[in-house]
């Protein structure tokens, strides 16, 4: 079959990599792609955002599968129009999509499924915000864009001023536009994060193995939040007792509520966890693979992608035998542009390609990368995810910077104590 993945980051890479690894896959393409994904897979220079020219293409070269990989389209509705056009597709609807796009209606269905979330207030004027944060006493609070901001609406806040100074932001200057319109302020959760990722369609549930995310820019989690500047898995954190307990307190009663709600969900749905001594609580939900988790998870993946993806699309997901896994812990490292995640200059030529490619056990995953004159060059702000399984999470997190070590452009760096916390 033909596969046609939607994207343009380290996450659709390793889809790329993982989906042309099937035998019963003919052919992949990816949209729009990077330098990476075009030396495994056919690039087509669609934007994620045209949905109408999406559609045309995945009809005339006959998919047979579409897998997407950001927020922004499946926010936008691209699954429905894939599949009001007969093509199977890999992600939620528009929605159920909602879930990531608005977090005031991911709060509103937490609380009806009574799933553990912080305490939230939303407003959408300035004036009540202020009000309400002028009647608090001082403590720690977090303020949150309630639509989609890259991941950088959330805004942590220790102090009364910190806070006001937060709505302000986002509310007055619009420094995210319309997704700060309508604020979210909840309490300030205490813990270790997790990230739970289960395919899901139906009512049928497959959890992914476990993994973490490293937000904060810098060594020590210091500095500004971020895309995400590593990950690894598994996340010894997550015990099997404590598995149970976020399929049985958080996965289940989410599905079951948007199937009530007229909402059902297929895709992946992605719970951002903090473990508290209460126990976990859903920071937020995602509706697709987190970039870079997707990374080291697929990579531990035995079982074939496409299968599992197509299985979720045609609703027949509880026919799939349990996953495989490789039990080795993998670890990804994220190489980012001088200047990320303010201002960074594209364009710079990326050396050492080549020879991290000869080292066992890694795969360097593209994220912003594209191909000029013959050479691959810097192309947006996260540039790589370098990756590697090893026999203990040192052993990989080992192999990981060995490949790091052969990469360069000029100001190229990367956080050195990715799954330190593991340890
Ligand atoms: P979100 O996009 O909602 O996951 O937020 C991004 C990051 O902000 C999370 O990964 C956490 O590190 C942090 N965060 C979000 N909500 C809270 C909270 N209620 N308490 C503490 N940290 C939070």
């Amino acid at each position: 079959m033909k596969v046609l993945v939607i994207g343009q980051g380290g996450r659709e890479h390793a889809l790329v990599w993982k989906l042309t690894q099937s035998d019963s896959v003919s052919q992949v393409f990816c949209a729009p792609g990077n330098a990476g994904t075009q030396s495994e897979a056919t690039n087509v220079a669609i934007r994620v955002s045209d949905i109408p020219k999406m559609v045309a293409f995945a009809k005339e070269e006959s998919i047979r599968l579409a897998v997407i990989g950001p927020e922004v389209p499946l926010v936008a509705g691209m699954a429905d129009a894939m599949r009001e056009a007969g093509i199977a597709v890999f992600g939620p609807s528009k929605a159920a999509a909602e879930l990531e796009g608005s977090k005031s209606f991911a709060k509103q269905m937490m609380w009806k499924a009574n799933v553990p979330t912080a305490k939230s207030e939303t407003f959408s004027n300035f004036e009540a915000a202020e009000a309400y944060l002028e009647e608090r006493e001082e403590q720690p609070l977090v303020i949150k864009a309630d639509g989609l901001a890259a991941g950088k609406g959330v805004l942590i806040c220790d102090t009364k001023q910190e806070a006001l100074d937060g709505i302000k932001s986002l509310m007055k200057i619009k420094e995210f536009g319309d997704a700060g319109k309508t604020v979210i302020i909840e309490e300030k959760l205490i813990g270790q994060e997790v990230s739970i990722l289960a395919i899901v369609s139906g009512s049928t549930i497959i959890p992914l193995e476990t993994s973490q995310d490293h937000k904060a820019a810098y060594d020590g989690d210091k500095g500004p939040n971020t895309g995400g500047m590593g990950a690894y898995s598994p996340a010894p954190l997550v015990t099997d007792a404590l598995m149970d307990e976020i399929i049985e307190k958080i996965l289940v009663p989410m599905v079951n509520v948007m199937k009530i709600e007229d909402r059902p969900f297929n895709g992946v749905l992605y719970a951002g966890l903090m473990i508290t001594n209460q126990g976990p609580k859903v920071l937020e939900f995602n509706v697709r693979f987190g970039d870079p988790e997707a990374q080291p998870v697929l990579m531990r993946l035995k079982t074939d992608l496409a299968q599992l993806l197509l299985a979720a699309a045609e609703e027949r997901l509880d026919e799939m035998e349990s996953l495989e896994w490789d039990e080795r812990p993998a670890v990804c490292v994220v190489m980012a542009s001088e200047g990320y995640p303010g201002d960074y200059e594209k364009g710079r030529v990326i050396r050492g390609l080549g020879e991290a490619a000869e080292l066992a056990d890694t795969k360097v995953f593209h994220a912003g990368t594209t191909s000029k004159d013959g050479e691959v060059v810097t192309d947006g702000g996260r540039v790589l995810g370098v990756t590697a399984i090893g026999d203990s999470i040192s052993d990989a997190k080992l192999k990981a910077y060995q490949a790091v070590k052969c990469i360069r452009w000029d100001g190229a760096w990367c956080r050195k104590d990715i799954s330190d916390k593991a340890r």
